[in-house]
C-alpha cells in the first residue's frame, strides 16, 4: 500500500469518532477522581512546547495533508502530546519520552501511528475531553501496537503516571499494607490529650 493509499484508508475508517465510544461510565469517574486528587497541573509549559513542534505549513505537498494535520494538531496541543505515550517504538529507537517529541523532528512524518495520536489528541481536546480520557483512548487503541517485547523505562514512567488507571495503582498500594488502620502504640489513646482523666473538667470546676 503507498503511504498516500494508507493516510486516505485511515481517514475514511474514522477511527478518531469511533475512539469515542470506547469510554466508560466507570473510566469518567476514575478520570474526575484521579484528576482530583493529581496535583498534575499539565498546561504550563504551552508556548515554549509548541514552539519545538516543526512548522506544519512546511508539509505543502496534496499527499501530505494528514502529516500537515498531525504536526498541526501537535503545535495547538502540545501539553496533551507530552502527557501521551507514542506507541511507534520511538521511545527506545529515537528516545522520545513523550509524543510531543515525535513533532519536534521529522520523525513524525513516516509514522502513522504519531500523526493518528496527535490527531485523536486534538479531536478529543475539541470535544471537551480531559488529559485523562484522551490518555485511556490513546493507550486502549495503540498500546498493542508497541514493538517491544518488555516495555522501556519511559513507558514505565508513563504507566506509573497515566491518570485513567490511578485509582487501580492506589488500591494495589494500599492493599499491601492490608488497608489496615495504623495500631496505637501501647499505654496510649488517640483523641483524649490527657488520657482519659478528668483533668479537665476539674479545671472547668476550679475556674469557676
Ligand atoms: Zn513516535
Amino acid at each position: 500500500m503507498t503511504s498516500a493509499k494508507f493516510w486516505q484508508n485511515n481517514a475514511k475508517s474514522g477511527i478518531i469518532g469511533c475512539m469515542a465510544k470506547h469510554f466508560t461510565l466507570i473510566t469518567l469517574a476514575f478520570c474526575a477522581s484521579a484528576l482530583m486528587s493529581s496535583p498534575a497541573a499539565w498546561g504550563e509549559e504551552g508556548g515554549s512546547a509548541s514552539a519545538k513542534v516543526l512548522d506544519p505549513e512546511q508539509f505543502k505537498d496534496p499527499t501530505q495533508i494528514l502529516i500537515k494535520k498531525g504536526y498541526l494538531a501537535a503545535k495547538t496541543v502540545p501539553d496533551i502530546c507530552a502527557k501521551l505515550f507514542c506507541y511507534c517504538g520511538c521511545d527506545i529507537t529515537d528516545k522520545h519520552s513523550s509524543l510531543l517529541d515525535c513533532f519536534t523532528s521529522d520523525h513524525g512524518v513516516g509514522c502513522p501511528i504519531c500523526i493518528e495520536e496527535a490527531l485523536i489528541a486534538l479531536a478529543m481536546h475539541k470535544k471537551g475531553k480531559d488529559i485523562c480520557e484522551i490518555q485511556f483512548a490513546v493507550d486502549k487503541r495503540y498500546a498493542k501496537q508497541y514493538p517491544f517485547d518488555s516495555p522501556s523505562e519511559n513507558l514505565k514512567k508513563y504507566n506509573s503516571e497515566r491518570l485513567w488507571d490511578a485509582d487501580k495503582r492506589q488500591s494495589k498500594s494500599q492493599s499491601k499494607d492490608n488497608g489496615k488502620t495504623p495500631e496505637l502504640k501501647k499505654n496510649k489513646k488517640s483523641g483524649n490529650c490527657c488520657g482519659g482523666s478528668d483533668e479537665h473538667s476539674k479545671d472547668k470546676k476550679d475556674a469557676k
